[in-house]
């Protein structure tokens, strides 16, 4: 399938499948893609699908970059100068971002999360006052050489008094066999060892498996850079105001590591596109839904019709068999299984609409069914999908 100028409207089997499979150094994000289902991540390493970011990731990224301007511009030395200036910062970061998602079609009518980006402001002011209290300046920070991992741009560690921990920002590690590399928000050089923190924009109170690994791998890679093991890593959600201690034994991240390579090689051999497919709870995130093949598969293949209508709520696809235009609104039935799903939206929400024929395949993602289990109601959020299919 394939989309030219993105109309919603994508023609069976092109685009799939996807050409390009990510190729080493893997950062420890990838791995955890490349774990959860490996088709992923060749949909994201291949051009050519419209791409879709939730919000949250934006605010993440505004978070992040204004974290990291604090260590490289550095700010003014009084407090209440500081904390408008990290405001102003922050809001300049997602003012450019939501930019970015207004100027793509599948993100343009995504909800913002004005709670989140409040806890992002708090988070942020509150970095700035610590930044301010501790005295840093961006000479405090060693910015570690991005062309020669393990050097430093400056040759000694600076200390502004007795009392501060020089710090290392966005510090760039990799495995001795080049497969792995990233980079680390934070590391702390503390009179008894290395301390290394790994920041998250998500507002939650428990650490999954996924992030733990992230740091153990991040040990690793310290450890092959730098030569000593960290003696503890962190897990920080500034939005929610918490941090979570990771066990960094050096022989649970070489047992990591070790796991890691055997998902990459299983990654790199592997010819049949379709087997590294990992149809499940991780489709529910994924953007590249509307091209994958063996997800379409996976949920037509589903032979409890209540399990079904549970797992519709990831995706759904059908033949239209009723579209009327009523008072600017759509009013549709679909039949699916042997279930006729009704569905009716705004007249602007689905422009592409006019383009629909009855009979033709519709593919409709995150829109929830609800009501009797062979006539359900699809209701259709701002998350929600359509998408029109074509034969060649
Ligand atoms: S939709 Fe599911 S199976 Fe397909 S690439 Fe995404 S996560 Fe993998």
């Amino acid at each position: 399938m394939t989309t030219t100028s993105f109309s919603y409207i994508l023609s069976e089997d092109e685009n799939w499948p996807p050409h390009v499979r990510p190729n080493s150094p893997f950062g420890p994000s990838i791995v955890e893609i490349v774990r959860s289902c490996p088709l992923r991540s060749c949909f994201d390493a291949s051009p050519g699908y419209e791409r879709r970011m939730d919000y949250p990731v934006r605010i993440g990224t505004a978070f992040h970059r204004t974290l990291q301007s604090f260590y490289e511009k550095g700010l003014p030395n009084d407090q209440e100068t500081a904390v408008k200036e990290a405001r102003e910062r922050f809001e300049n970061e997602l003012h450019h971002q939501e930019i970015d998602a207004l100027a793509r079609p599948r993100e343009k009518s995504l909800p913002r999360d004005t709670t989140r980006v409040d806890r992002a402001v708090e988070a942020i002011l509150l970095e700035a006052m610590r930044y301010v209290e501790l005295g840093f300046t961006p000479t405090s920070f060693i910015h570690s050489d991005p062309n020669e991992p393990g050097k430093n741009s400056t040759h000694e560690m600076p200390r502004i008094d007795s009392d501060s921990v020089p710090i290392e920002v966005e510090v760039p590690v990799r495995s001795k066999d080049g497969l792995f590399q990233g980079r680390i928000d934070r590391v702390e050089h503390t009179s008894d060892g290395t301390v290394i923190y790994d920041f998250k924009s998500a507002l939650r109170d428990d650490l999954p498996g996924r992030y733990q690994r992230q740091i153990q791998l991040y040990s690793l890679m310290w450890h092959e850079t730098r030569g000593d093991w960290p003696i503890s890593g962190f897990v920080v959600y500034p939005l929610a105001g918490k941090a979570y201690p990771v066990s960094v034994d050096p022989e649970v991240c070489i047992k990591i590591a070790q796991e890691s390579t055997t998902i990459i090689k299983n990654l790199q051999k592997e010819l049949s596109l379709t087997r590294l497919a990992i149809p499940g709870d991780t489709c529910t995130i994924c953007e590249y839904r509307p091209w994958c093949k063996p997800f379409w598969s996976w949920q037509s293949e589903e032979n409890s019709h209540l399990q079904a209508i549970e797992r519709a709520s990831f995706g759904f696809s059908g033949r239209i068999t009723r579209l009327d235009l009523i008072n600017h609104r759509w009013h549709l039935t679909i039949a699916w299984r042997n279930a006729t799903v009704r569905l009716s939206t705004p007249e602007e929400r689905l422009p592409h609409l006019y383009n629909a024929k009855i009979g033709q395949t519709v593919l409709i993602l995150d829109a929830r069914l609800q009501g009797a289990p062979y006539t359900p109601l699809a209701v259709f959020s701002e998350y929600s999908e359509l998408y029109l299919l074509q034969s060649r």
